[in-house]
């Protein structure tokens, strides 16, 4: 497959890979612990940076280290990027359809918290097994962008018109 799109949550900023990705991993090393604010990072880098463009905003940029530049969207603080000298990674989790990029490496293992080798393990259920909350759930209006690319965003809601 080649081709990829994605973005941040509010859709504010967006992407597109118009080559195949290189290497998907993990990382657990407490920078990306922080810059995710996850439990590691979930990256796959991009073969050439050519084949990368910005289809709306650009990512801001914090420079992390001297050599490292971590990309997120200044409207709504999705991490997106991991910039080093050596080439850019896009989040996982910010493609449209991150099930095509599964990890095939864990970088940084020294900072692994530990539990995360049990995750498979912790009680699980799905959001429709809570019936309390199931008339909070159908009352949620999402301003997620959804995954794929839009013509315009956030939709024209009714009563408005485009120009206003
Ligand atoms: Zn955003
Ligand atoms: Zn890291």
């Amino acid at each position: 497959m080649t081709g990829y799109s994605g973005g941040c949550q509010c859709g504010a900023v967006r992407f597109r890979v118009t080559s195949k990705l290189g290497k998907a991993s993990i990382c657990h090393c407490r920078m990306c612990q922080k810059a995710f604010g996850g439990l590691y990072g979930p990256l796959v880098s991009v073969l050439d940076e050519k084949d990368l463009s910005w289809t709306r905003q650009e990512p801001k940029r914090f420079q992390s280290s001297n050599a490292v530049k971590r990309g997120f969207c200044s409207e709504c603080g999705t991490p997106l990027t991991y910039e080093a000298p050596d080439g850019i990674a896009l989040a996982i989790g910010a493609f449209d359809d991150p099930s095509a990029i599964a990890p095939v490496i864990q970088y940084g293992i020294e900072g692994k918290l530990p539990f995360t080798d049990h995750m498979a393990d912790i009680p699980a259920r799905s959001t429709e097994d809570d019936f309390e909350a199931l008339a909070f759930l159908a009352s949620i209006v999402s301003n997620q962008h959804p995954d794929h690319d839009t013509e315009t965003w956030p939709p024209v809601k009714s009563g408005q018109t485009e120009n206003t």
